[in-house]
């Protein structure tokens, strides 16, 4: 996207997800402030804490620049897995690609974000994950809140205008069959059980790759000997950075990413070094 322009592909996703965090995260206060008792501030709490760690990686993520840009790529010692982006015109490290979106080449690029409209990448990979966890935990948080809402519908039978509410709010609003209200409820409540669903996916996706240190692309291709898997506790450091047991705590909490997103060590590396240690 070039400087000053407002390019549609990634602006509307963008505003959408804004404007479906904003709706969910207004909707569980109104439902704690009006509905709890006793554990209101608890809940409070908790709402504040999850819905901070959204907003704070999402920021983070969009902020934390994974692309080659500014980055001293050092020619001199270009190597195998080194290969030629046309359209940035340099050579570009192992496990870095363009993005079409972005139009730019990713330092380890995973995947391009479409929901925050950005490419994940070797600096921002701990954002992006976080944002994840904290995103199911926090959907899983307010599917329960909302489940009042589902229960009256219940009991006031599950005909076909609740069916039908749940399944195409838009709908029932356009053409007059419920209330502004109802439209709301039904339709913050869908949003969390779909984006419940779809965060914990990708969640546990984005967990067994980090547990195997391989990129979503990589993993697709195939796994090989010559992978980049060194074990858990090393691909954690990799992608999370040196404090990993801590990031999920805060985006502000500091985790230094031990690599440089340019020289990568390979598993076979490894192996062959302790072999020649053996001799
Ligand atoms: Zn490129
Ligand atoms: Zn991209």
């Amino acid at each position: 996207m070039k400087k000053g322009t407002w390019d549609p592909a990634v602006v509307f996703p963008v505003c959408m997800t804004c404007v479906l965090v904003s709706s969910v995260t207004l909707e569980v206060f109104y439902l704690i402030l009006t509905n709890s008792g006793n554990e209101q501030m608890v809940l409070l709490v908790l709402t504040t804490y999850l819905v901070f760690n959204v907003i704070g990686n999402m920021i983070k993520f969009v902020q934390t620049n994974s692309t080659i840009k500014g980055v001293f790529l050092e020619h001199g010692i270009m190597g195998q897995g080194w290969a030629y982006c046309y359209s940035c015109q340099t050579h570009v490290p192992p496990r870095c690609h363009h993005c079409f979106d972005c139009n730019i080449c990713v330092l380890r690029r995973d995947h391009h974000c479409t929901l925050l409209g950005k490419c994940v990448g070797h600096s921002n990979y701990r954002y992006f994950f976080c944002t994840l966890l904290h995103g199911w935990l926090a959907l899983l948080f307010a599917t329960f809140l909302n489940a009042e809402i589902f229960m009256e519908l219940l009991h006031e039978g599950f005909g076909f205008h609740s069916f039908f509410l749940l399944l195409m709010p838009w709908m029932m609003l356009v053409t007059g069959q419920v209330t502004v209200a109802a439209f709301i409820f039904a339709f913050v409540a869908d949003t969390c059980v779909i984006g419940f669903l779809f965060c914990f996916a990708f969640f546990t996706m984005h967990s067994v790759l980090l547990y195997h240190g391989s990129t979503t692309k990589e993993w697709f291709a195939g796994h090989t000997k010559e992978d980049y898997d060194l074990g858990w506790k090393r691909n954690f450091k990799e992608y999370l950075g040196e404090r990993w047991y801590l990031v999920w705590i805060s985006p502000w909490v500091y985790s230094r990413i031990p690599g440089n997103g340019i020289n990568f060590q390979r598993r076979l590396d490894t192996e062959n070094f302790f072999k020649s240690a053996d001799l």
